[in-house]
């Protein structure tokens, strides 16, 4: 059993039991006398792993037949340019929501592609909140958005109704709340956090919409070329479809997404308000925008930063310290990630707090 508190903010925790599932296929997979990791892309075993995986995609999120659920590789960074790369061209703008690191990422792809349109920006606040109202252009050939800001900690609850195809990054809070998937056109995320091990990225669409895409893209840029041939246009990456097929398999006996949201609120309300009690730590997102899945909070000097970082340290807390270019701190509260790991951060930091003021007033003596 692993005894750390991960609060890494991908990749990231997984369930324990399907950290055993899967080492226990690396060594000897269904008793077939091979390791997951050496059977071919084609075997039939592998075949149903990989509809298994889409089976349950379609079930948890709810997908409609007349989306396709694929798996891609690249990570969401291929993403940013894979959209703009099959639906900018020349004839459209592209809209987008400036919500953060990981947008701004998007938008600097896009426009590698087309004519884009930032219809809305937090970042006069440091992406401390969402953007609320916006206007775009009626022709816009889609709008862009990403649903939970990893590094800034903030979360997208109400979606844009408009009459443009929606696409989402949905990277860092798939799966762990619920969703509509008819309100998106296309949603993608890389799989390091709600949904296995780095290597795959999700990719879910409207086929009328895949239908679309530019003619003259290259094949593996192209999402009609995996709907098409079932993610297995060239070699999958096999480990990481087979975690998630497990890790899918193990959210569905959680009671589902909306088992795993329930706890998800609770486990992000102990630790808000904590954040919100101790003296010595502050939140950083606007209230009603406050992530449930990267918690980003700050610590009154850097003094108490340092401090409570190597106090975290020793009770087995790691993954905490904030982004590089942000600082302070981020917890990530993922799907894996049981309440009583936030119990011992909050206790942590409740300690941690009487520690420092009794040392203020033994200073002062
Ligand atoms: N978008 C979001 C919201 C992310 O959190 C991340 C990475 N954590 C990315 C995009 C980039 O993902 P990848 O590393 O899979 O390219």
């Amino acid at each position: 059993m692993l005894k750390k508190h991960n609060f890494g903010a991908g990749p990231c925790i997984l369930p324990p039991s399907v950290m055993e599932q899967a080492a226990q296929a690396v060594i000897n997979w269904r008793g077939m006398g091979l390791s997951i990791l050496e059977v071919s892309h084609r075997s039939p075993e592998f075949e149903d792993v990989v509809l298994k995986t889409q089976l349950l995609v379609r079930d948890l999120l709810s997908v409609p037949d007349h989306y396709s659920v694929m798996f891609l590789q690249g990570g969401a960074s291929t993403q940013f340019a894979m959209v703009p790369m099959n639906f900018l061209g020349a004839e459209k703008k592209a809209a987008y929501l400036d919500t953060g690191y990981f947008a701004q990422k998007a938008i600097k792809e896009a426009k590698l592609f087309g004519k884009v349109d930032v219809i809305a920006s937090s970042k006069d606040k440091d992406y401390a909140y969402i953007p609320g109202s916006f206007n775009h252009d009626k022709q816009s050939a889609y709008l862009h958005c990403t649903s939970n800001n990893t590094i800034e900690g903030t979360e997208m609850f109400d979606f844009p109704k408009e009459s443009v195809p929606l696409i989402c990054d949905m990277s860092s809070d798939i799966f762990s709340r619920e969703i509509n998937i008819t309100d998106f056109d296309l949603i993608y995320a890389g799989a390091q956090k709600n949904m296995g091990p780095a290597g795959m990225t999700l990719v879910i669409a409207k086929n009328e919409f895949i239908n679309l895409a530019k003619k003259e893209i290259p094949s593996m840029m192209d999402y009609r070329i995996f709907r098409d041939n079932m993610s297995m246009y060239n070699t999958p990456p096999v480990f990481s479809i087979y975690v998630a097929m497990l890790n899918l398999l193990w959210l569905k006996d959680q009671g589902g997404v909306s088992g795993i949201a329930q706890k998800n609120i609770a486990k992000a309300k102990l630790l808000y308000a904590e954040i919100d009690r101790n003296p010595l730590f502050y939140g950083t997102a606007d209230v009603g925008h406050r992530s449930r899945m990267n918690i980003t909070f700050l610590a009154i000097n850097k003094e108490v930063e340092v401090g409570f970082l190597k106090f975290a340290a020793e009770q087995g807390i790691v993954g905490i310290k904030g982004y590089r270019t942000v600082g302070g701190f981020r917890a990530s509260l993922y799907n894996a990630l049981p309440i009583s790991s936030v119990e011992v951060l909050v206790n942590a930091m409740s300690s941690f707090e009487k520690m420092y003021s009794e040392k203020t007033v033994l200073e002062l003596e």
